[in-house]
């Protein structure tokens, strides 16, 4: 929404009654060419700050970033590159039309975005309810960051039934004013999803009296925005690592708040102060990446399916953690049902044997890299125990089954067959 000569055109969602889909929206939607010399693609705005055409505009716009004029810390024009920018803003509403959202932010790491999040939401004294296990560094916010400041948290595991939610909100409840609900499913790296749906009616049955119900906020960052849209079953707010699967190619760092607009204009005045935006360089390359979201995300979770199908009935293999292989009838598989359109293509491997076994694998791949990390085009493989969830105690480790002999995979778009005769080819190395 640049500052200057004429507002930008409306890039159509419709077409008579036909709603056109975000895959298609992806190549244009949000970026008027006529405002920038007729280029088809928006070019990387590289400028710390913008030019007003009057003091008047300035100061508009200034009462529209610091909340003097309600927008919830947004401005009519673009002011300065800490709070706004063409390619950041063409991204936001990009994310936004993904999941029908009212607002998106755009961060420049998945852990600004839930940093400056929940920063937003408490106060001393709060209480945050959360599922576990999280990715550490928001379990870490949580559970050791927050607490310095007077925050405490409850948390529940992720596959909690709704009599367990209500216990759980209770207990919050009767130790302070619950600030946020937030949630991340599947959990990584138990793959349990989180039933969005029980943790709304929960929520509702607790704190149906108050004026304002606490937001729930999920980490969606394994299976949205294709397989799962958490919006859709009562979530306010989906988190998201862009790093994965959004950028795509594991080549940028960045992150996203999508949701509903009364609690992302208070995390978008926290980001005025704070700083913390998506820079352009990346926004652009998110927008490139945006393009192919659907057709890396479909390709990379059928060629998990088939992977998986291969890897399940090898005899070296003692189980896999999938979605597409949850027990019919199960709890998890009723979530998965009412919740999920794809299984996603990052589960866990448990090999037969320990870590000699597990690295053994790791260190007779040829096509799929060694690497922590997900949801980028080239498949990646890495053993928790020994990396990511290093750090974490040996009795918290037996509770989450991050045993020794656990892989993490997260399958590419490289050609599926090729990808079999790879793991084949380390497991008869184990
Ligand atoms: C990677 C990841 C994050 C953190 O995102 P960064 O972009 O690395 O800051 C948060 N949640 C989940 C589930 C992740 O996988």
């Amino acid at each position: 929404m640049p500052s200057s000569r004429r507002p930008p055109r409306q890039t159509p969602t419709t077409i008579g009654n036909h709603k056109l889909k975000p895959a298609t929206l992806m190549m244009g939607y949000g970026f008027d060419p006529a405002l920038s010399e007729g280029s088809l693609k928006a070019p990387i705005f590289l400028t710390s700050t913008f030019v007003f055409e009057k003091a008047a505009d300035g100061k508009r716009f200034f009462e529209g970033i610091t909340g003097k004029r309600p927008g919830g810390g947004t401005a009519e024009g673009l002011v300065y590159s800490r709070f706004n920018g063409p390619n950041q803003e063409i991204l936001e509403d990009r994310l936004r039309i993904w999941e029908d959202a009212e607002s998106a932010l755009t961060f420049s790491s998945g852990m600004t975005a839930i940093a400056v999040l929940l920063l937003a939401l408490v106060r001393p004294g709060d209480v945050v309810i959360h599922s576990g296990p999280l990715y550490a560094a928001s379990e870490t916010i949580i559970d050791k960051i927050l607490p310095q400041f007077g925050v405490h948290f409850v948390d529940f595991p992720a596959g909690a039934t709704r009599e367990e939610l209500d216990d759980v909100m209770a207990r919050a409840k009767a130790k302070g004013r619950v600030a946020v609900i937030y949630l991340e499913s599947p959990a990584n790296p138990t793959n349990q999803l989180v039933d969005v749906e029980a943790v709304h009616a929960a929520r509702q049955a607790a704190f149906g009296d108050q004026d304002e119900l606490p937001p729930i906020a999920i980490d969606n960052t394994f299976l949205g925005p294709l397989w799962a849209k958490p919006l859709e079953q009562g979530a306010d707010i989906s988190v998201y690592s862009l790093t994965k699967y959004a950028g795509g190619h594991s080549d940028l760092v960045a992150g996203a708040l999508v949701g509903k607009r009364s609690v992302i204009d208070k995390a978008r005045m926290m980001r005025n102060v704070m700083g913390g935006i998506c820079d352009p360089n990346t926004a652009w390359m998110l927008l490139r990446s945006l393009e192919t979201l659907e057709l890396r995300m479909t390709k990379a979770g059928e060629s998990a399916a088939k992977v998986c199908a291969f890897l399940r009935d090898h005899p070296k293999v003692e189980k896999i953690g999938y979605l597409g292989f949850l027990e019919e009838g199960s709890r998890q598989a009723d979530i998965y049902r009412r919740h999920c359109t794809g299984a996603g293509s990052t589960f866990s491997l448990y090999l037969k044997g320990g870590e000699k076994e597990a690295f053994a694998f790791l260190d007779n791949l040829s096509i799929a890299h060694l690497a922590v990390s997900l949801g980028g085009t080239e498949t990646l493989a890495s053993a928790p125990a020994a990396m990511t969830h290093l750090s974490v105690p040996d009795e918290r480790k037996k509770q989450l089954d991050i045993t020794d002999n656990l892989l993490r995979i997260s399958i590419g778009v490289e050609d599926p067959d090729d990808l079999i005769a790879d793991f084949a080819n380390a497991l008869d190395a184990v």
